[in-house]
């Protein structure tokens, strides 16, 4: 089976480490870089992005999940592991870096504090023919993607507890829409929380779509 790293310094490794497993892959936990060695794939799940960032930092992981990802390993990162993987944080906190790799500006706690979490059912074509459920829990919004990212699901700007965030006139604040799933490349990050509502589709998809197709071209060179 595809092995499957998580990173697993902080936030909600225990859930991305369940439906992974029952979906058939080999699950590792990462907290050192030797942990990423011969990976088919990795998550970074939801919970403090500042603090996992810090702790990846000292531990001396950072460094080479930034070289994992640029080497084109699959990632999915949930929530605060989608700011992880996101080029430009809006908001950070005082020496708040990111991993980076996806081309994308977003803004952490940007629907709001946690009394204001709240669940939806989203239409995401590409991935799952049926709708998915997703809960939002002081999730970050998707600002800009640059041209090679692709939009994948989306909540109406409403949603945001500030819609002046928007940049004006770009296609995000004319559509009325904030993106919360996008994929460019390898990479593939939610604002929600797949890995706490039962539905699988995304953790399927990002299996089915990313991580086993890159498996199979390294396994056949
Ligand atoms: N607000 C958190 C952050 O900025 C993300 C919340 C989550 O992962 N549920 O990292």
């Amino acid at each position: 089976p595809a092995v499957v790293g998580i990173l697993a310094l902080q936030g909600d490794v225990r859930e991305h480490a369940q439906v992974l497993t029952a979906l058939g892959a080999r699950v590792r936990e990462v907290r050192a870089a030797a942990d990423l060695d011969g990976l088919d794939g990795l998550v970074l799940p939801g919970g403090e992005s500042s603090v996992i960032e810090k702790l990846a930092r000292m531990l001396g992981v950072a460094a080479a999940v930034q070289a994992a990802v640029r080497g084109g390993l699959p990632v999915y990162g949930t929530c605060a592991g989608m700011i992880l993987l996101a080029d430009r944080i809006a908001n950070p906190i005082t020496g708040q870096g990111s991993f980076g790799g996806l081309d994308v500006t977003v803004a952490r706690n940007a629907f709001g504090s946690q009394v204001r979490s709240f669940e939806t059912e989203l239409s995401v074509p590409q991935v799952s023919a049926d709708p998915v459920h997703a809960v939002f829990i002081r999730a970050p919004a998707v600002l800009r993607v640059g041209e090679g990212v692709q939009v994948l699901a989306s909540v109406p700007a409403a949603r945001l507890e500030d819609p002046s965030l928007l940049p004006d006139g770009g296609f995000l604040a004319s559509s009325g829409q904030v993106p919360v799933a996008v994929r460019q490349g390898s990479l593939l990050a939610t604002s929600f929380h797949p890995e706490v509502t039962g539905d699988w589709s995304f953790h399927r998809w990002f299996l089915e779509w990313l991580v086993l197709p890159a498996r199979g071209a390294r396994l056949s060179r």
